[in-house]
């Protein structure tokens, strides 16, 4: 038997809470704590199996994250979900869930409530309306199950025995089957918390060291300067990191670098590491440089890559990192190492805007200790870690929330 109580540091001395039969003690099947995508999808599905399901959250709406994604209109999956697009340390892990509940399940939920949506690009679905369309159909779907979600309640307590025994400051409740679905760490300012990794610990399961992913890199120095000054110019690009690479947008902030395409290469970026930028996918650029070389002998360079790139980067770059002269006084040398820079760009990087802006948390609960079937972990039986609070991230582009429905479908069908 085991006490858990990932608050006690606020708590003080832990006191040892009643036993599960006590009287006052609300008995249901199953607990699950956070009212996010996956929690309350493992709602709507425990709950149609007849399992009395209480959800409980610590803010004082449920789907707070659903209601800001994509930029107001959900990006609640993506047609092209595959397995191979989410990364782990058990990579394998997550197959089962996206076979088992995949975007097709979730589009008929939205197509069932007649739902508009539409695809953006690269298979992302978004609402024609608002994600609070989302939010409604997960909270009448939960409703019609019959599971009970109880918003602004803080758990104080976690006691194993004869299933869980969870403190809260509106009472003490209990159930065979505890759910954990807190998310990751991504927007604390919106009530995102460790909580699941506390929880996770104190139950001997590992934890994979986290860090922001889909989060903007930022920069210092010179190079800050001259993204300063190109703050919101965009260029399409291939952004190469960590044996990754995304053909999307790149964008000067006032900060570094966003943009999809950064994005991205962030959720596999370190600390240290370079991410390679090719600001002219699918163009030989020595080639071309050569041919406008022999058509264009007068031309500056600037001209002539001003007719590739924005005029504001290429007068940057010109400025400062390349030789702006005529074509024909730039030798070979020259001209190859401009299409090196260009084709292989970067800027030194010295962090990312962190969790204050990131989409997702990279890294997690530790699938390793998990069954991939049904999420439960392996050596507490009763105990379930779903969504963004494991070890599974999603690319931008509604693969996240696929993940957080798939896994609380999976865990909802046998908890
Ligand atoms: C700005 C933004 C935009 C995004 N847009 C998209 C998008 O368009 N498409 C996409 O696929 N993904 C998107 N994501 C990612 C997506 O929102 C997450 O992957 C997804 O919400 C994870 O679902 P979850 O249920 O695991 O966690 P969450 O949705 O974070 O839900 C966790 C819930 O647990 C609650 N909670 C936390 N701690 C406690 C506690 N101690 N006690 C009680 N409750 C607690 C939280 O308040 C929250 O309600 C976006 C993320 C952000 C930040």
């Amino acid at each position: 038997m085991h006490d858990f109580h990932p608050m006690a540091h606020r708590l003080g001395a832990v006191t040892t809470p009643p036993h599960n039969s006590a009287p006052g003690v609300e008995q249901y099947d199953v607990i699950i704590i956070g009212a996010g995508a996956a929690g309350i999808m493992c709602a709507i599905e425990a709950g149609r199996r007849g399992r009395r399901v209480l959800v409980l959250e610590h803010a004082n709406k449920a789907g707070k994250k659903i209601l800001i994604s994509g930029g107001g209109r959900c990006n609640f999956t993506n047609v092209y979900a595959t397995p191979d697009s989410y990364q782990s340390q058990n990579k394998s892990f997550c197959v089962s869930a996206l076979t088992r509940y995949t975007s097709q399940d979730f589009i008929a939920l939205v197509e069932k409530r007649r739902i508009a949506y539409h695809e953006k690009k690269l298979g992302q679905l978004f609402c024609n309306g608002s994600a609070k369309e989302i939010v409604r159909l997960l909270l009448d779907e939960a409703e019609a199950a019959n599971a009970t979600i109880r918003l602004e309640c803080e758990v104080t307590s976690i006691r194993r025995a004869d299933g869980f025994l969870i403190g809260t400051d509106m009472g003490s409740v209990a159930a065979g089957s505890l759910v954990v679905a807190t998310g990751g760490l991504s927007i604390p300012q919106m009530g995102a918390t460790g909580f699941a990794y506390a929880v996770a610990q104190q139950f001997g399961l590992n934890v994979v060291p986290t860090r922001p992913g889909l989060v903007p890199l930022t920069t210092g120095g010179q190079a800050l300067a001259f993204c300063r000054r190109l703050a919101g110019v965009s260029i399409p690009c291939i952004a190469s990191c960590g044996g990754a690479s995304f053909t999307e947008n790149l964008l000067f902030t006032h900060k570094g670098i966003s943009g999809p395409a950064i994005l991205q290469v962030s959720s596999y970026w370190q600390q240290g590491e370079q991410v390679h930028i090719d600001l002219l996918p699918g163009l030989d650029l020595l080639n071309h440089l050569k041919e406008q070389q022999a058509a264009r002998p007068r031309a500056e360079l600037q001209t002539i890559l001003s007719a590739l790139l924005p005029k504001s980067f290429v007068e940057a770059m010109c400025e400062t990192f390349l030789p702006n002269r005529a074509m024909a006084q730039l030798s070979f040398k020259d001209i190859s190492a401009v299409a090196d820079t260009l084709k292989d760009w970067s800027i030194p990087l010295n962090g990312t805007e962190g969790y204050r802006t990131a989409e997702v948390t990279v890294g997690g609960v530790d699938t390793r200790g998990l069954s991939s079937k049904t999420m439960e972990a392996l050596e507490v039986s009763g105990l379930f870690f779903i969504g963004e609070a494991v070890d599974v991230t999603g690319p931008l582009g509604g693969h996240n929330f696929q993940w957080a429905w798939a896994s609380g479908y999976c865990a909802g069908q046998c908890v």
